[in-house]
């Protein structure tokens, strides 16, 4: 008989959260709709796509549009099936099967899972109790242990803290036999990008998805940035047509629109703010919760009655995510936002 072997008897599909909700601040994403003013476009851009032919395997247009957006050249950039896609390709193509990798805890969990699936050897790097970073600790850890990769996302999901650029520059500098790869899946919403300094190192990867500042989660799209060379082996190791035509139309279009891109990013910003004030201000007066200082889309709350809460809003139709001891709930638009707030204010009540 057939038995599945021991590295997936046990896994369970990724299930966000199901249900039926009016409101969902559990995903991160953009709470903005694709912008109107490029609805003809795409339309042009559909009846022009040659459905029955593959996809551009380079994916040259879209990754030539990312890299204009950032002031980059194109061969510095490869497009992924979103940024997941690529984590799954970074661990498969830059460590040999029991090779250590490290992550921090917590960080986000896709970087566990797919080096359990390449049977990679993680090593599991504690932050400090307020979800700090020591990267002097961080150092001496990769250094006794030999690693080979250090992934991690900054700022951070799901803690919303950020790393200042000086600390990660730290990291990379001191391990420079380990490659880095820094997602910034939430930068838009900070200051402290690598972007710019990502040639100067041959031991860096940055990511970067349009799923959360760029509002395109439905279409899949992520990229990888980093010197020629390993871009050069990432795309060796790809699927040939891991993005589709589609995606690559419609996201090449709305990065050419930096106007929009910008603005939606403030819009999104200002939404997060607003949420930050509204649940600080619900900490000073109940001490339910405590809340970090954000970098990013949504907010974190440390909270020991988290799944309490968790189930209570899912009650009423709003999703968000929990994590066992905490909250992470992402901005809204002012409707969904006070929705929320009325909704634990009336389990304070209650509580
Ligand atoms: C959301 C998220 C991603 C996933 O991005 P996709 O492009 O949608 O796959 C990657 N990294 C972090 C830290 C994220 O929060």
């Amino acid at each position: 008989m057939y038995k599945l072997n021991s590295k997936i008897r046990d896994l369970l599909p990724y299930e966000p959260i199901s249900g039926d909700f009016k409101i969902r601040l559990d995903a991160n994403e953009s709470y903005l709709p694709f912008p109107k003013e490029l609805s003809d476009e795409i339309k042009l851009g559909l009846e022009k796509t040659q459905i029955n032919r593959y996809p551009d395997s380079k994916a040259l247009e879209l990754c030539k549009s990312f890299a204009d957006f950032y002031g980059l050249n194109a061969e510095n950039v490869v497009a992924g099936n979103g940024s997941d896609e690529l984590i799954s390709i970074l661990v498969s193509t830059f460590l040999l099967k029991g090779e250590n990798y490290a992550v921090f805890s917590k960080d986000f969990s896709m970087y566990n899972f797919y080096g359990s699936i390449y049977e990679a050897n993680c090593i599991t790097i504690e932050k400090n109790e307020d979800w700090t970073i020591d990267v002097k600790k961080a150092v001496e850890i990769c250094k006794e242990n030999g690693v080979k990769m250090l992934i991690f996302s900054n700022p951070c999901n799901p803690t919303s803290l950020g790393l200042g650029r000086e600390d990660v520059k730290f990291l990379i500098e001191n391990l420079s036999d380990t490659l880095i790869v820094l997602d910034e899946a939430y930068m838009e919403f900070w200051t402290q990008s690598l972007m710019e300094d990502v040639l100067n190192y041959d031991n860096l990867i940055i990511l970067k998805t349009c799923s959360k500042a760029f509002g395109m989660a439905g279409i899949r799209v992520g990229f990888a940035v980093s010197q020629k060379n390993i871009v050069d082996a990432i795309k060796a190791v790809k699927s040939p047509y891991n993005l589709n035509s589609i995606s690559q139309m419609i996201a090449t279009k709305l990065l050419l629109r930096k106007d929009i891109l910008l603005d939606a990013t403030a819009k999104i910003t200002a939404q997060t703010e607003k949420l930050y004030n509204a649940v600080k201000l619900l900490e000073k007066e109940k001490s339910l919760f405590t809340v970090l200082e954000t970098k990013t889309n949504f907010v974190a709350l440390k909270c020991d009655k988290a799944k309490e809460i968790w189930e209570y809003l899912k009650n009423k139709g709003i999703a968000v995510r929990c994590f066992g001891d905490f909250l992470r709930i992402n901005a809204g638009s002012d409707e969904e936002n006070e929705a929320l707030l009325y909704e634990i204010n009336n389990y304070i009540k209650g509580a």
